[in-house]
């Protein structure tokens, strides 16, 4: 019988996930990655399992993330050199696009200040600006990045957008690499960075970044929690720099009770769940790739491991 190995912490929580598993994949044998018998097992189903664990899986074959990130896998130097896979359905990019528009609209036109207005009791109309007259950037430009970047330029916005190649877009004026990045924050008024976590892109959110943006833009986080510098974002609110953030990731979740971001008037905290996909959906795309593995056929959503996303 094949045996697949639960690495976790899962945020879902692995008695859950190893139920469907067991349902969906009635032929297989779902253990933990501690057990003994996870020695015989072929696949790991995985999310922020600690390091050094591959020596507890010698057979392994295939390792899949069970969310679209995968730096949890290539962030451990002891990882084995097998194909890695992740789950991403047009549902999930969907979601992702309508948290995105919504954060746009909602700092286009002014909700975040008509809610501090309304704390102080004042009276005030926000800005009034056509979509036209709001840039909007969005960092990464991958499946969930072209998505948000096509639907923000049909609602109007003006938009650019930045990546590693700089691969062009219909409607977005695209700016790549390191070279590109200067020329392509200068105008924004809106920053959303929807980039994977690899060494590049680690901390790249922090306040040289900041400083290279029109005072007063707003950061939209739903990329990874460590690419954010959390002291430099709060800096740079109480300097002015930015003029508000909705963050979606960090680098401890849950949010620790203490976190200062929690009560910072020019944030809002979302709890992950900017594009969440249901965990049955995830079992079946990790399933199917079970199914292909015994019986050869070529795996699904493989990651290209030297650009580690
Ligand atoms: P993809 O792998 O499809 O695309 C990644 C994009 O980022 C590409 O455009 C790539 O450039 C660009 N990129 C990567 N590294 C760099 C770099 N160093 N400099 C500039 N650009 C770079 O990713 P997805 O669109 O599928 O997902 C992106 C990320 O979103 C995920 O990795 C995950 O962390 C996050 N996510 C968050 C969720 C949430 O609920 N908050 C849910 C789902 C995903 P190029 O085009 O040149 O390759």
């Amino acid at each position: 019988m094949p045996v697949l190995a639960l690495a976790g912490p899962f945020l879902h929580g692995s008695v859950l996930i190893r139920e469907l598993l067991e349902k969906r994949l009635p032929g297989w044998s779902i253990v933990k990655s501690t057990d003994a018998a996870a020695r015989a097992a072929e696949v790991a189903v995985c999310w922020n399992q600690p390091h050094g664990i591959w020596d507890q899986l010698p057979a392994l074959r295939m390792a899949h993330s069970i969310g679209v990130g995968v730096d949890h896998l290539f962030a451990d130097p002891t990882f084995p050199n097998v194909p890695v896979c992740k789950v991403i359905d047009d549902d999930q990019v969907r979601r992702m696009d309508e948290y995105v528009l919504w954060c746009t609209l909602y700092y286009h036109r002014g909700f975040d200040l008509a809610a501090s207005s309304q704390r102080e009791k004042v009276w005030q109309r926000p800005p009034n600006r056509r979509a036209n007259q709001v840039t909007v950037g969005v960092m990464g430009l991958g499946q969930i990045g072209s998505r948000i970047a096509a639907t923000l330029c049909q609602q109007g916005y003006d938009l650019r957008g930045w990546s590693r190649s700089g691969k062009p877009i219909d409607g977005v004026r695209v700016y790549g690499g390191e070279a590109g990045l200067g020329p392509f924050l200068r105008e924004l008024d809106i920053l959303v960075c929807m980039l994977p976590l690899t060494s590049e892109t680690t901390g790249i959110l922090d306040g040289r970044l900041f400083a290279r943006l029109k005072p007063g833009a707003r950061l939209v986080q739903c990329g990874r929690g460590p690419q954010l510098n959390e002291v430099d974002l709060v800096a740079a609110l109480d300097s002015g720099q930015l003029g508000g953030a909705v963050v979606d990731v960090f680098n401890e979740e849950p949010l620790p009770l203490e976190n200062v971001l929690w009560e910072h008037p020019k944030i809002l905290v979302t709890p992950h769940m900017a594009a969440v996909m249901p965990l049955p959906d995830v079992v079946d795309q990790i399933a199917e790739n079970c199914e292909r593995l015994l019986s050869g056929a070529p795996l699904l959503r493989v990651v290209e491991r030297s650009a580690g996303y």
